[in-house]
């Protein structure tokens, strides 16, 4: 109870990412570094991150950069199901257990790759208008005999590990709101923690824990005050309450946390990044400014009660998208001679934070990718130095990196032997305008971005690499460029090897220290999720699932395989099934005449950007697996108004937009599609 007390003097000195330092307890001594990346059970991959610190570092090494080039397939798994696949397997007792869209999951036995069990959530398929990025999942949790997942429509579920079977099942958001779920449950002191996502459509932001055995709810954090003329759930919620004005509550707020968390068990401490603004633009909602706590931030919890101890805002006053929902790696590194205990942590906003993670305090950030919205962080506060006009207060502007960010959800890995992190980077800017005409609207994306006109600056061509970042000295040590943007997540290896996939239909590995490409194989897909290892009978095995989908996909070509969870071993013979080149080129559309004027065409641009673009792709251009409108087959464009207002989709996740869009925007739309269509068309 004391510490509860406490907290709100403690906040005080909290405002504005300064720090904690005084409400946390000490350092911990005797912290075994090589356990905490280790875990207790090196064999197996029983966390999402791999151990709690969620390094991505296997210490297994029979496959290493001497004999990797001999790796091959030992069997693979189909999904059969399409769209994206982002999990990360767990590697529990000899089953992998791993995910594809709508929530599905799927119990493999990880020797022969023979399906054990699969799981099928009956996610309403409506509900896939409300995933702002496809309606993907990050992976299970394993504990006790029980399969934890988190589902799109906000349900969480235990299943027995052995069968399959529901053990219990609990509703974790309010339904009549736009959640969704994506991210990985994580099991801590006995609880299952989960988040939410959905702050483009409005939502507050929280984390839940249940308990492991009976569902019940143990405790809430929320990340963002609520209507202020109700209590507060919390000191810490209370304090947040005055870094922020207006009328956030009314649009939500945001600081969904939907994806990175860490624990350390000797601090017993559960670290998680929280999102973005709910809309994104602060001028809407929070018009006299403020930090907006606890947006675009590292929380640190106790695990037992959900109560706050320390937080780090990575962007005080977020109007980017900027989230620091991104993965979160513990490590004990040793900083200007001296032992510490840190958290690191590469968030859209292109710094890459090291922290002390007993209490928060600031130890260094530098940018790890091209950024214009700032130009470092103060050593002294550990707050941004922000370039004022990147707010676009006063005028549209190209802020580096855009929403996409420096990195994204993909994980990164932490490789002890070289010091050295792996950041799935990329490289992009996006045009941000202040919306004068904002309107709160359910159940589709507000932003309060308005039209960029004449923005400030220039768009830059989004481009991705594979980046080796030394944390202790905050530079780059080597990169791998990519031609695309949205590449998978990284595994490391005691054997000096790195583990990516590619959007391109790659996956390679590389040596650890230098970067040197030493293996490589071409999936039926892009390759988006997060690898991982594990040993059976003496054989180590590299897993990860391929299915292309991620919705900013760049790639303009064929569509990928469904979703496969690929396994290999060194002198693995299995081939790969209907192995398609990466530099497949899909057959030009056939002309179909559009009669429109250019201003409808005009219209029709802006209303698919506004609509379309997060899952059909920016630019009329597809991502690979949510159809390139430009390809459609004639009768598309002949029943478009039936698709886009009446739902005759609706059971393949096509939102319906009757509520939005008139037939005559519809129509527009269409212009512009087959105007993109002929661009490429081929009499
Ligand atoms: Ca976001």
């Amino acid at each position: 109870m004391d510490r509860l007390q406490n907290l709100p003097a403690c906040l005080a000195f909290g405002f504005g990412g300064l720090l904690l330092s005084s409400c946390a307890g000490g350092p911990v001594e005797g912290s075994d570094a090589a356990n905490l990346l280790a875990g207790d059970s090196p064999t197996q991959w029983p966390v999402h991150g791999g151990t709690h610190a969620e390094a991505r570092f296997s210490p297994l090494d029979e496959i290493n950069a001497d004999n990797v080039h001999r790796l091959g397939l030992a069997w693979s798994f189909d999904t059969g199901m399409d769209r994206g696949h982002e999990a990360t397997p767990i590697m529990v007792d000899g089953t992998l257990y791993t995910t594809g869209s709508w929530s599905v999951v799927f119990a493999v036995d990880a020797r022969t790759g023979e399906r054990r069990w699969s799981w099928d959530p009956q996610v309403d398929r409506e509900r896939g208008r409300l995933a702002c990025c496809d309606v993907v999942n990050r992976g299970v949790a394993v504990s006790e005999g029980k399969v934890f997942v988190g589902i799109l429509d906000g349900r969480l579920a235990a299943l027995d590990a052995e069968s399959g079977e529901v053990v219990w099942e609990v509703v974790t958001v309010d339904q009549s709101k736009d959640y969704t779920i994506t991210g990985a449950p994580r099991v801590v002191d006995g609880k299952v923690i989960i988040g939410n996502g959905g702050a483009e459509y409005g939502v507050r932001g929280y984390v839940s824990a249940y308990d492991i055995d009976t569902g019940e709810l143990v405790w809430r954090t929320y990340i963002v005050p609520g209507d202020p003329s109700e209590p507060f759930e919390s000191p810490a919620i209370e304090a947040a309450a005055a870094t922020w004005t207006g009328n956030w509550w009314e649009y939500g707020g945001g600081g969904t946390a939907w994806d990175g968390m860490a624990y350390d068990p000797e601090l017993d401490l559960l670290y998680i990044g929280t999102g973005n603004g709910s809309p994104w633009n602060q001028q809407i909602r929070s018009p006299e400014g403020g930090d907006n706590l606890y947006l675009s931030s590292i929380i640190a919890l106790r695990p037992s009660t959900g109560e706050l101890v320390w937080h780090y805002q990575t962007t005080p006053g977020e109007t980017w998208d900027y989230t620091a929902t991104q993965p979160i790696i513990l490590a004990d590194l040793e900083i200007d001679g001296e032992p510490r205990q840190v958290l690191m942590q590469a968030p859209k906003n292109g710094f890459f934070y090291v922290l002390d993670r007993t209490n928060g305090e600031f130890i260094s950030a530098e940018a790890y990718v091209p950024i214009n919205w700032a130009t470092g962080v103060d050593l002294e506060t550990g707050r941004p130095i922000e370039v004022p006009e990147s707010r676009y207060l006063e005028h549209p502007i190209y802020v580096q990196p855009g929403p996409l960010g420096g990195h994204n959800w993909h994980p990164m890995s932490f490789n002890p032997e070289t010091g050295l992190v792996y950041i799935p980077a990329q490289v992009n800017n996006s045009a941000y305008a202040h919306q004068e005409d904002f309107e709160y609207q359910t159940g589709v994306w507000n932003t309060g971005q308005g039209e960029a006109e004449n923005p400030r600056g220039e768009r830059i061509e989004p481009s991705g690499h594979l980046l080796a970042w030394d944390p202790v000295a905050q530079e780059e040590r080597w990169r791998v460029e990519y031609d695309d943007m949205w590449n998978g997540g990284t595994l490391t290896t005691a054997g000096n090897l790195v583990f990516h996939g590619t959007s391109d239909w790659r996956f390679v590995a590389y040596r650890a220290d230098t970067g040197e490409k030493l293996w490589e194989i071409a999936p039926p897909s892009g390759v988006i999720g997060g690898p991982i290892s594990y040993e059976l009978d003496g054989t180590q095995y590299i897993a990860v699932m391929a299915g292309w989908g991620g919705v900013y996909g760049l790639r303009t070509g064929g569509r990928g395989s469904t979703g496969q969870l690929l396994v290999f071993r060194l002198d693995g013979s299995t081939p790969l099934d209907a192995a398609a080149p990466s530099n497949v080129t899909r057959p030009a559309p056939s002309p179909i005449p559009v009669a429109a004027t250019d201003e409808t065409v005009a219209e029709g641009e802006a209303l698919y950007a506004r609509w379309c673009a997060s899952c059909h792709g920016a630019d009329a251009v597809g991502g690979g697996v949510i159809p390139d409108l430009r390809y459609a087959e004639p009768d598309v464009y002949d029943q478009f108004e039936q698709i886009a207002r009446d739902g005759t989709r609706a059971q393949r996740g096509m939102p319906t937009f009757a509520a939005w869009l008139s037939s005559e925007e519809v129509n527009s739309i269409r212009a512009y599609v087959l105007t993109s269509r002929a661009e490429i068309s081929e009499p």
